[in-house]
């Protein structure tokens, strides 16, 4: 054998007398089971110890009987609760190691020392005691193999250290039975040293498969978590999305329903986001979305004592849950330091935004009683804030509640109302700014009831939109104003106001056009008004129907200027004839500077493109001058005449005619 060879041998050899520091895993699993079979090991020692040393009390001196076996049973005990000890601690690799190779040694010391005793002992005894002792000595190192079984390097050093010696002695007796003894022992240790190899090799393969195995667990883990956080984001703003929001409502709610505290639902839409996208294009609307998401978020972090959910529920709305038992003025504060974020300005290529947000909350259990009405009634708050109280926060009450009520019994009458009856018409008139003539009236519809009296067209307008009636009903209210304008002197206009659905629905203007050639009234005197948010619902199809009415003769305005998402585009890319300042600018022209200015700049507008500006809703004299000397072409309002029936025009003409002409009588004179 070539000596590289046996020394790759003799290092072979070696290492299985010691602890390898290779497998952190294996000495993990090595010293788990091996602290639970160590004090077992210990205790086949000491009451074997005990028995053979009583047996030898009347033999052999004390010193042998009781000294060394207190000594050795003593050092035993306190390794056996020492490794009782080892069971409740977590320890590092480096400390199991440290002692899985203590525990290796010691097995050197403590194999000797109870064989020298046995070999000492030995010579007192007669015949029976000294076959005790091989008895004791075979029967201790058998259980001294089969529990070290998990540190085959201790095992192996047990019988190395206590066979060896142990077939040598009991040979060297003679005694023929005590050398069948050794040699049975012999026999019966090779077996358990072969068994404690494959027995080691398939504890090691065990360990090192439960690993993988656990490695596998973790890895389909981490794949399940990963894909469980992506179907709860929004990919865009990496918010949780609208899944996670509801599952998050759900959670909240029956939470705050067994502990009986208040939780609230909020949406929040952001205003001005349309206008955003339309005009900077999508990646600019996607840049805005993120940031303002990101905003939001920071104010939900931060906020407290609240815990607030915030998610991303589409397009421009986000989600709110609001656990921790809130108040209403908790909301309030929240929803002002969201609106307070989403306003600050945005870096987007010097584009100037304008975002600012309407916030709708509910709250359990004052509002609702399952998490879906809770939302419902959080969308219905939104709905309101943002046609009454627009970038404000609204929390849903007891009014909001009768509001819906009364919606749903407005919406049940309109089905089954009769337009030409039911429905009445008023005429307000539009007055030129200087000449104090009346150039024309808006038609107005009123609808009278017989359930619920007269009832509101800002009520009535939009139900019929929702349930799908407005079309038949402009087509019958349109009829009838022409019928009423034909008897008008021949230049006294018309305003007919239009909804979305009127201009944005396929071939919605088509009955119109046939009713207003049936109608014999020119289509040169008469102006549609049109709103903001009627244009922005569907670009396109409000384009081409404006310029089918256009290409007839009839003029465009454009009514409510200020309110919806307006954007100054629209207003170039229409072909309009007026624009009408919204009545909120009007009201406090001259008490708040900022609405002064949007008047001029917005009659500066139609100045420079050539059409009329329109001020509605115009009640007092100090308000008539400043549009006056803002440049508005023409005025609409109480201060001239509210809303009147057909049969009160012809008067309200004549006593116009009269006082225009008396004052013309008196410039002249
Ligand atoms: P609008 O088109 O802006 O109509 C002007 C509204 O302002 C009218 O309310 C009118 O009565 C009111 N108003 C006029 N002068 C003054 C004033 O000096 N002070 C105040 N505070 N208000 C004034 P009304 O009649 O309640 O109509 C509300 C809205 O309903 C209208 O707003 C219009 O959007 C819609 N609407 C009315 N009739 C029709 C219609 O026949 N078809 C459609 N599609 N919508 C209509
Ligand atoms: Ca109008
Ligand atoms: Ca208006």
């Amino acid at each position: 054998m070539p000596v590289a060879n046996l020394n790759s041998h003799i290092a072979a050899a070696v290492r299985l007398f010691r602890v390898p520091a290779d497998n952190p895993d294996l000495m993990r699993a090595q010293f788990g089971a091996f602290s639970k079979q160590m004090p077992l090991l210990y205790f086949i020692l000491m009451s074997n110890t005990i028995a053979v040393a009583y047996t030898y009390v009347n033999l052999a001196p004390d010193w042998l009987t009781i000294i060394v076996p207190t000594v050795l049973t003593m050092l035993a005990a306190l390794r056996t609760f020492w490794w009782l000890r080892q069971r409740h601690l977590v320890r590092s690799d480096a400390d199991i190691l440290r002692n899985l190779r203590s525990t290796n040694w010691m097995t050197l010391p403590i194999g000797a020392g109870f064989t020298a005793w046995s070999f000492a002992l030995y010579p007192y005894g007669d015949p029976f005691a000294k076959s005790q002792v091989a008895f004791y000595m075979a029967v201790t190192v058998i259980g001294c193999i089969f529990s070290l079984m998990h540190l085959r390097s201790a095992a192996l050093i047990v019988t190395l250290i206590v066979d060896v010696p142990y077939v040598l002695f009991f040979w060297a007796t003679g005694e023929p039975t005590l050398r069948a003894i050794a040699i049975n022992n012999l026999l019966v240790s090779g077996a358990m040293v072969t068994v404690l190899f494959i027995y080691y090799r398939d504890f090691a393969d065990l360990v090192a498969s439960r690993k993988s195995l656990l490695a596998q667990q973790a890895a389909t883990q981490a794949l399940s978590d990963e894909n469980f956080r992506l179907a709860n984001l929004d990919s865009l703003t990496e918010l949780p999305n609208r899944r996670r929001f509801f599952a998050e409502l759900s959670s909240a709610f029956a939470d705050a329903e067994r502990r009986h505290v208040r939780v609230a639902v909020g949406i929040i839409d952001l205003d001005g986001f349309k206008p955003i996208n339309d005009n900077y294009g999508h990646s600019v609307g996607d840049r805005v979305l993120i940031e303002a998401g990101q905003r939001i978020r920071e104010v939900c972090e931060g906020f407290g004592p609240q815990r607030v959910e915030f998610a991303r529920l589409g397009g421009d709305e986000f989600g709110l849950v609001v656990c921790g038992d809130p108040e209403d003025m908790d909301l309030m504060r929240l929803g002002e330091r969201i609106g307070d974020q989403v306003k600050l300005p945005y870096q987007l290529d010097n584009a100037h935004t304008g975002l600012s947000c309407s916030i709708g909350f509910a709250l359990f259990p004052d509002s609702a009683t399952t998490p879906e009405t809770l939302y419902e009634c959080a969308d219905y708050s939104l709905y309101h804030a943002k046609r009454h109280l627009r970038g404000r926060t609204v929390i849903f009450s007891g009014e909001l509640e009768a509001e819906i009520r009364s919606r749903g019994v407005i919406e049940t009458l309109l089905r089954t109302a009769d337009f030409d009856t039911e429905m009445d018409l008023v005429f307000q008139p539009i007055v030129e700014a200087v000449s104090e003539h009346t150039a024309g009236f808006e038609v107005l519809a009123r609808w009278r009831s017989s359930r619920l009296g007269l009832v509101s067209p800002a009520d009535f307008i939009p139900a019929a939109e929702r349930i799908g009636l407005i079309r038949p009903l402009t087509q019958s209210l349109l009829g009838r104003a022409l019928a009423t304008a034909r008897t008008w002197p021949d230049d006294i206009r018309l305003s007919f106001n239009l909804s979305a659905h009127d201009v944005c629905a396929a071939g919605g203007i088509l009955p119109l056009i046939s009713i207003i050639e049936k109608s014999g009234v020119p289509p040169r005197r008469i102006d549609f008004e049109i709103t903001e948010t009627a244009v922005t619902f569907d670009f396109a199809r409000a384009q081409e129907s404006i310029a089918t009415l256009k290409a007839m003769g009839c003029g465009i305005s454009l009514d409510d200027f200020g309110t919806g998402y307006s954007s100054l585009s629209h207003v170039h890319r229409l072909p309009l004839d007026k624009i009408k300042v919204d009545r909120s600018f009007v009201a406090d022209i001259n008490d708040n500077p900022v609405s002064h200015k949007i008047i001029k700049s917005l009659a500066g507008l139609c100045d420079d493109m050539e059409i009329a500006c329109v001020a509605e809703g115009v009640e007092t004299r100090a308000q008539l001058d400043s549009l006056r000397r803002l440049g508005c072409n023409f005025i609409q309002g109480y201060y001239f005449a509210k809303p009147m029936p057909a049969s009160a025009i012809g008067d309200y003409l004549a006593k116009e005619r009269q006082r225009l002409d008396g004052a013309g009588a008196k410039v002249v004179a």
